[in-house]
Order: C-alpha cells, then structure tokens, then sequence
C-alpha cells in the first residue's frame, strides 16, 4: 500500500463528483497521490506526462480500483500540444473543473557551470509549462463560469537553496503567476491557488540522501533510509516526512466547495520545515 493510501480520506465521499482534473506529472509521485485521492473523490482524473511507462502503470492502478481516470502523453514545455491535449479533455469530458500544475524536472547542479540546457529545461517545465496550461484551460473553465487552479511550488526559493538556481527560480516565477493570475482571472471565477509541499519522499529525495556509490558504505539504501529517519528527527518540527496524501488533502480542499473564496494563495504543507530552517 503507497505512503497514500495509507492515510484515510477525511474528504466526503462523491465529493467531486462530476469534476473532470488535469493532472501534469500526476503518474508519480505527488502528483500521483493527487490523482488518487481527486479520484476516490469522484472527479474523472485526466493525468499527462511524458512517459508512456509512469502513465499506463498509474492508469492501470488507478482504474483497477475503480475510479474514472485516463492518461495522455504531453510535454508541458510544448505550447501547441498542451493547447490541443486540453481541447481534446474538454471535448471528450464536456469541461475541466481542476488543472494540478504539478510536473517539474529537478536536480543538483552548481550554479557556475549549469549548462544553458539544463537551466532552460527545468525552468520551462516548470515555470513556461505551467503558464502554457493555466492559459489553455483559460478559455474553457472562463465559459464554463468558473473553475481552479493549483499549481505545485516549494518553500527553497523563500531563503535561496544552493545548488538549485534553476528550480528556486521557475517555482519564484510560479509563485508570482498564481498571485497575478488569481486577481486577473477573478472575474471569471477561477480561482487560482499554490501549494508549497515540504520534503516528500518521492524516487528524486531519496537518491538525494543516498551515499555516493563509492563510499565504501555496503548498503547505501539502508544508510539513506538512516539519514532521512534522522532527517525527520531534527529538520522537521513535526517529526515526520511529508505523505503525497497531505498534499493531496490541500488540493482536495481547494477543489471542494470550502475553496470558493480563496484565490492567490500559496499555502506552505511542510510540517514546519522552512520556518525551523528559517530560525536556525
Ligand atoms: P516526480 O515524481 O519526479 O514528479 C515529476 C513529474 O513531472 C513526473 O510524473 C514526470 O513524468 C512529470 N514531468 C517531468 N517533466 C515533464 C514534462 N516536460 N512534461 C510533462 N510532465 C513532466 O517528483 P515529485 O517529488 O512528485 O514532485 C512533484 C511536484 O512537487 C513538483 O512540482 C516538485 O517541484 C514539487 N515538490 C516536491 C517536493 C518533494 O519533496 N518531493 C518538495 C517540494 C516541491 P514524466 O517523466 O512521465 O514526464
């Protein structure tokens, strides 16, 4: 049973029935844990990535379950294919209440010698991709009367994270389109709101805390494992890592009728983490 799973939904059931969502990136990960428990909730999950692999064995779980979900390859950093994937969901599904900009590349790199490529991806992901979505579903959720965006950011840019100028940069840039858009896109009802999670142990945070495989340390895996169970300890008040299901229960609720009056918000789901930081 995923760390998700785990966490029973404190959510209504059929609370988001007859809600059709776009979730990028929502074969893995945080964004699987969204497209889970969107789904459980009664909403039709349309999930988008690249990788044919993420996106039939998430498909596979969610649909064997029983939920309404499908997949469909996308780039987010591909304007014209974004603009024609989310045509097609709102053809075939009739609207799209809920986009999750959730997709982003990420790693460590020193500044001095990032390569063009690898800034310019990372940033285009994750900050080109979600301005390239928001603005597709503009046009359908505006005659529709209304609908959300949740937009997937982080704490790291609050003090700067070296090593991550890529990353800090697009999720600042994210950040300040979710407040930009949120009052422009008011009038017409949509809500525009971010989420910024704390340490989740997706594949990616792991291999962060893995010893370098010439260490010499003869499990490395286990020794991960050590380090983030003292990690938990000392860097996060709350005591624990953070689950895909507690981001999930934001976008949950933002989904639901309780999100109706909040719009430019970008709420911080770490267990305390970047304020203990912030004081240390
Ligand atoms: P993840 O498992 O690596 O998820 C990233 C997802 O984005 C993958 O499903 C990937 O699928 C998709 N993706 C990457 N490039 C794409 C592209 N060009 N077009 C479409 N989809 C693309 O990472 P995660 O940890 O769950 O992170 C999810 C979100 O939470 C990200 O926005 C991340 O910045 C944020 N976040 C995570 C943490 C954490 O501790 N985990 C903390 C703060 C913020 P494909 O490879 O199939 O394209």
């Amino acid at each position: 049973m995923s760390d998700s799973a785990a966490m029973a939904s404190v959510f209504r059931s059929g609370l988001l029935d007859g809600q059709v969502a776009l979730v990028t990136g929502g074969g893995t990960g945080i964004g699987f844990g969204i497209a889970e428990l969107l789904a459980e909730l009664g909403a039709h999950v349309v999930i988008a990535s690249r990788k044919p692999a993420h996106l039939e064995a998430a498909l596979a779980a969610l649909t064997s379950r029983g939920h309404k979900a499908s997949a469909v390859s996308l780039d987010v950093r591909d304007p014209e294919r974004v603009t024609a994937v989310v045509r097609e969901i709102a053809t075939q599904y009739g609207r799209i209440d809920l986009l999750v900009n959730n997709a982003a590349g990420n790693f460590y790199a020193p500044s001095a010698t990032l390569s063009p490529n690898a800034w310019r991806s990372v940033v285009e992901i994750d900050l080109f991709g979600t301005f390239y979505c928001s603005q597709a579903v503009y046009p359908i959720m505006a005659a529709q009367g209304g609908g959300r965006i949740v937009s997937t950011s982080m704490t790291l840019h609050y003090r700067g994270w070296p090593m991550m100028a890529h990353a800090t940069a697009a999720k600042a840039g994210v950040d300040a389109l979710t407040r930009t858009l949120s009052v422009e896109w008011a009038p017409q009802r949509i809500r525009v709101n971010a989420i910024a999670p704390g340490p989740i142990p997706t594949e990616g945070v792991r291999k962060a805390f893995m010893p370098p495989a010439d260490s010499g340390i003869p499990d490395r895996f286990a020794a991960a494992e050590d380090r983030m169970a003292e990690y938990a300890r000392t860097g996060i008040p709350l005591g624990r890592w953070g689950a895909p299901r507690d981001i999930a229960n934001m976008v949950a609720f933002l989904a639901s009728p309780a999100g109706d009056w909040i719009t430019g918000a970008i709420f911080v789901v770490d267990g305390g983490e970047w304020l203990a930081k912030a004081t240390t």
